[in-house]
């Protein structure tokens, strides 16, 4: 492990799971901002549909979703009738009939709503938008609220991917991130979401949590093998408390060092290939026969605020409390304080408070970012050119003149290409081409 490469490249960078990134956001963009947009959507383009479920039945330390704990079942069903609102209010706006090929439940814990609710929001977005015969549509899945009732409703609904939440498998660092879970609970989980139908499964783990250590992530990928995932994620454990009060609860002592946290992530990544997963992107891995694998070879894969995805909507629309949505013109984010998204959608109004319009800049360096975070290389004169710019990104490519003096990065002819020493900085070689990186107020989490 190279400390030298962690002083000068680890420090703290966005994910890039948009650009311009969402601390960036700004109040200019508003529901007047967002009809506009939506009615510019057509009969060609392609949709994906994000609903956001922030409940959960109770609290991970190491959460760093937009999600609060609830012990009755009135506010997920009042929750319910928003969503269904909402997406009669957005499908209002849009007057062509675009298909519906992608469909994501995240939270929280979608899987919190009653199976009725959840079968009849996916009957009423079925109602307002067209879908294409080979729609996927995923559910982020806790599996120790799993039942064979709501795997039963989610298959009879539609649903085709099941993400389930892991982390990790060893009782010591669930302790420590207060998230008990058993081998045999995700182990049942995984077995009733199958006998119900649905087939492709993912599973969520973690390096870098309190107590962690290399041995631990071994374990963890090992057993997670033993399920037969189709695809695997595993996150670096973003400590930013003063974004997430409750990650005051984790003990600052246990958790890994830079160094650690590196000899994690590339023990996680090579037990995984070991076991006959290929490594996707910065932090994906999948089966040889997976249409992740297929949309890399193919230069299709995409990257949207769930991670890597094969799906090639061009419009993402996000419902829900903090919902973001993506159009051609920019990015649109929802209230996220339940009160305000409450107000606006019982008013009848779309509940956008902030987004941003897209620059011509902001497009291409957006499309250079994306490609090393999906490809890992990119051929700058190319992308400059399909966008009609004149950019020769001079600063930009001293910059990574010193990482290819490191060996993250290899560049010919004003083409540049990720190394495998440099895939754990991917990253940090994005954040060359951030435009934005030096203003506002945001703080994000370390590289690595
Ligand atoms: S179940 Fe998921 S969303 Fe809910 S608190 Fe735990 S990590 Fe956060």
């Amino acid at each position: 492990m190279n400390k030298d490469l962690l002083e000068r490249y680890g420090g703290a960078v966005p994910r890039y799971t948009s650009y311009p990134t969402a601390p960036h956001f700004e109040a200019g963009v508003t529901p007047e901002t967002y009809r506009r947009w939506l009615g510019q959507i057509t009969g060609d383009d392609a949709l994906s549909l994000y609903f956001h479920v922030p409940f959960c039945a109770s609290m991970c330390w190491y959460c760093g979703c937009h999600t609060k704990v609830v012990k009755r079942y009135q506010p997920i069903g009042d929750y319910a009738e928003l969503l269904r609102r909402e997406v009669s209010l957005v499908a209002h706006e849009i007057k062509g009939t675009p298909s519906v090929i992608n469909v994501h439940w995240g939270g929280g814990t979608p899987s919190m709503l009653s199976e009725k609710d959840f079968s009849e929001l996916m009957d009423a977005i079925r109602k307002h938008f067209q879908f294409s015969d080979d729609a996927e549509v995923a559910v982020e899945i806790d599996p120790r609220t799993m039942t064979n009732n709501m795997a039963g409703a989610m298959a009879k609904a539609g649903v085709t991917r099941a993400s389930l939440g892991v982390q990790d498998f060893n009782l010591h660092v669930q302790q420590a991130i207060n998230r008990i879970q058993p081998f045999e609970v995700t182990e049942n989980a995984v077995a009733r979401l199958r006998r119900a139908g649905v087939s492709a499964i993912n599973f969520d783990l973690m390096y870098g949590l309190p107590g962690q250590t290399v041995d631990d992530v071994i374990r963890t990928a090992e057993l997670a093998a033993l399920l037969s995932p189709d695809r695997l994620s595993v996150f670096g454990y973003a400590h930013v408390p003063w974004m997430k009060s409750h990650q005051k609860m984790i003990d600052e002592d246990q958790l890994p060092d830079g160094p650690e946290r590196m000899a994690q992530a590339q023990a996680a990544a090579t037990r995984l290939n070991e076991l006959g997963f290929l490594s996707i992107g910065l932090d994906h891995f999948a089966r040889p026969d997976d249409a992740l694998v297929r949309a890399l070879d193919g230069g299709r894969l995409n990257r949207n605020f769930q991670g890597y995805t094969t799906d090639q909507a061009n419009v993402l629309l996000g419902f829900g409390a903090s919902a973001i949505g993506s159009l051609g013109p920019g990015y649109v984010q929802n209230a996220a304080p339940m009160g305000d998204y409450s107000r606006a959608v019982v008013a009848g109004k779309l509940p956008i408070v902030r987004g941003i319009a897209l620059t011509p800049d902001d497009k291409l360096r957006r499309a250079v970012i994306e490609q090393l975070m999906c490809g890992m290389s990119v051929d700058l004169d190319e992308t400059a050119a399909h966008f009609g710019a004149s950019e020769k990104f001079q600063s930009e490519l001293n910059t990574l003149g010193l990482m290819a003096w490191d060996g993250l990065v290899e560049i010919k002819d004003r083409r540049i290409h990720i190394t495998p020493e440099g895939r754990p900085w991917m990253r940090t070689i994005a954040a060359v081409f951030d435009r934005y990186l030096e203003t506002g107020e945001a703080r994000h989490s370390r590289a690595v």
